[in-house]
């Protein structure tokens, strides 16, 4: 359950459970931000809650085993249950396992989840509640945010349905996009995290369309937010970090990484590779496939050698034969990517995969999963002991209680490492005044295949 604490009396009260990934974290928080705008307060667990809302991921059938889960455990703790979410998109599903839903609706559908709220929770309009200005909720800690620049995606990958749950690729106007950076950084962000479905194409669904902002004539296009993302500065006048997500590497790319060797983005780069054969990649029917991809990591690198590319691949993708997955474990020892996630293929309830033949047997799948995965720990190993003995910037995510010589250690990550999907920065004998949200500067005394350690310089 997430909460956010008021004082009012007599208002009804919501309680959320958030699913799924960054994108549907960010739905959720807008719809919290207009139900509180609406005069609703929050439940802190499900007893005090006039209705809850279940925010649902469908991607993967075991994500809706998930949902469906999330939901009963809602019914059974509350009873007065609303659906939203990616799942809502099957709401035969969901009433025949659960028939006592009192509504269901689907991603980003706002206005319907906030009506539903107000069928099923009728708002009691104190005459206070509408007058007090409140930032927009976060669930994300406040040193950082998620930023979120389109929905939905143009594409066809055979294992996804996203387009299907989403739509088209909507992409969100550039000034609207650029102010509500701007006031999340303003308010405490030390770290925007961009997210959509394809960030490279942002701004194509509505021909880039050009909007002023500061001044300037600033077009829908990644290259042109990443460029004004890099112009923000927090209240002590520093760069917030910023880091670019779900980037296909469309020749455009090329254009950031000289921004990210100035320092104002965060060397980082999120593309989804999923595989590098050119015959499953076709299979798989991705955007922007591999061709020329090792000759621009080197490029980039040398514009900015410590660029961190993270990626993900799918193994046993049907059709893939054992050459197909020797050519992708070649490609990795060659791309030397720095953070990677493997996953076995798993067919997806209406993805155009299901119907391809030449299905990889499980045992395969688990032999090849095993294989990506100890290939790609052994480059990461190789190459976090390489930031032994160097000073990093990290951002500090959680520090701890001291313990019985009184020493405090803390949590952060360094520009390589996102929140949530990459390692972690563990600092030992670090100030009491150290606090969430601080950047400091941390010699590395440590590594392993995941994590660093070391100690505030
Ligand atoms: S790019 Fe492919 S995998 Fe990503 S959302 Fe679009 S269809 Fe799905």
């Amino acid at each position: 359950m997430t909460t956010a604490p008021t004082t009012l009396p007599d208002q009804k009260r919501i309680g959320m459970v958030s699913l799924g990934c960054p994108k549907a974290l960010v739905d959720s928080e807008r719809i919290l931000t207009r139900l509180r705008a609406d005069g609703y307060a929050f439940a802190e667990d499900y007893a005090g809650a006039d209705v809850v809302l279940v925010n649902t991921c469908g991607f993967l059938d075991s994500a809706k085993e998930e949902s469906l889960a999330a939901i009963g455990e809602a019914i059974a703790e509350n009873g007065r249950v609303i659906v939203t979410g990616c799942m809502g998109e099957e709401a035969d599903a969901i009433r025949a396992a659960h028939p006592q839903v009192l509504a269901i609706t689907g991603a980003h559908q706002y206005e319907q989840v906030v009506e539903a709220v107000h069928t099923h929770a009728p708002p009691s309009q104190g005459p206070f509640v509408d007058l007090i200005p409140q930032p927009d909720i976060k669930l994300t800690p406040r040193h950082y945010s998620y930023l979120k620049i389109s929905e939905g995606c143009n594409h066809s990958c055979a294992f996804c349905i996203i387009p299907q749950l989403r739509g088209k690729l909507a992409s969100r106007r550039i000034d609207a996009v650029l102010r509500e950076a701007e006031k999340l950084v303003a308010a405490g962000t030390k770290e925007l995290l961009v997210i959509s479905q394809d960030t490279s194409a942002y701004g194509v669904d509505i021909r880039h369309e050009s909007r002023s902002w500061k001044g300037r004539d600033v077009r829908a296009h990644m290259t042109d937010l990443a460029r004004e993302l890099g112009q923000l500065r927090t209240p002590e006048g520093e760069t917030p970090w910023v880091r670019l997500h779900y980037v296909y590497p469309y020749p455009h790319v090329d254009q950031v990484i000289p921004l990210m060797a100035e320092g104002l983005l965060t060397p980082y780069l999120d593309i989804p590779f999923q595989h590098a054969s050119p015959k499953v990649l076709k299979l798989m029917k991705r955007p922007a496939n591999e061709a020329k991809v090792l000759e621009r990591l080197k490029a980039w690198r040398a514009i900015c050698p410590d660029i961190a590319i993270r990626s993900s691949f799918v193994v046993g993708f049907p059709g893939e034969t054992e050459a197909d997955f020797q050519y992708l474990i070649d490609w990795l020892e060659e791309a030397q990517l720095d953070r990677v996630g493997a996953f076995r293929f798993e067919p997806v309830a209406g993805a155009a995969a299901n119907a391809l033949p030449d299905p990889v047997p499980e045992a395969v799948k688990e032999e090849r999963y095993a294989r990506i995965m100890e290939v790609t720990e052994r480059i990461s190993a190789a190459k976090l002991a390489a930031k032994v003995g160097r000073t990093l910037p990290v951002i500090i995510d959680d520090v701890g209680d001291p313990d019985e010589d009184g020493d405090i250690g803390a949590t952060g990550r360094s520009q390589a490492d996102a929140p949530e999907i990459d390692g972690a920065v563990y600092l030992r004998n670090v100030p009491e005044t150290l606090a969430p949200g601080d950047i400091v500067q941390a010699a590395i005394e440590d590594a392993d295949a995941h994590d660093l350690f070391g100690v505030i310089a």
